[in-house]
């Protein structure tokens, strides 16, 4: 099996989907609704399942999943695939399931699933590998909220607050990302050197 792919690596194919496809800098605001249309799949609402002609046994079997849990689906349909996202949740956590869901189909992974997403758990409640689910965790956040950017943000004193509306995800992916990226601890370090610096002149 393919190894799994380092942080630098998803951090080099997020700037290039932003920048490709998207015409996007590290900085920008990114629709994940515009990412998946440029790669023509699909995202159908749940209630309209019925009216693009999805079998009802199908949407019996969507509504039957634990709608408070899950935001987005990903269902392969014969050689594509088509999301399914479940409107009743906050468009905030729908964006991230769907960049999520987006960044298992751009990284090709492959799955003989529907693979449902949920933020709690940052990625699929029902992963088919665990090397991918982390892939498609890590690039999902990174094409919303890019390290540079969360770099940039701690520089400038911006709070998890801001840093959730700027990139318009959920405090707590913002959070995580301030966090996870290092950016604060970075931000911290720079400041601190800085005084010192100032300190000994
Ligand atoms: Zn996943």
């Amino acid at each position: 099996m393919a190894k799994r792919l380092s942080k630098a690596e998803i951090r080099r194919r997020a700037i290039d989907i932003r920048t490709t496809d998207l015409g996007l800098t590290e900085y920008d605001r990114l629709c994940p609704y515009d990412l998946a249309r440029e790669h023509g799949v699909d995202v159908h609402p749940l209630e309209g399942l019925v009216a693009v002609g999805c079998p009802e046994e199908s949407v019996i079997f969507f509504a039957s999943e634990r709608p408070d849990v899950w935001s987005a689906a990903l269902v392969p349909a014969g050689a594509g695939q088509f999301i399914v996202e479940n409107t009743a949740h906050l468009p905030r956590r729908r964006r991230y399931n769907i960049a999520h869901e987006m960044a298992h189909v751009l990284l090709e992974h492959e799955f003989d699933r529907v693979m449902f997403s949920a933020e709690g758990r940052r990625g699929c409640a029902n992963p088919t590998n665990k090397d991918q689910e982390w892939e498609a965790a890590e690039l999902g956040a990174e094409l919303l909220l890019p390290q540079a950017a969360a770099y940039k943000a701690a520089k400038e004193h911006r709070t998890d607050e801001d840093v959730a509306d700027i990139f318009d995800v959920s405090l707590p992916v913002a959070r995580w990302r301030m966090n996870g990226t290092g950016a604060r601890i970075v931000a911290q370090r720079t400041a601190a050197k800085w005084a010192k610096f100032r300190r000994g002149q």
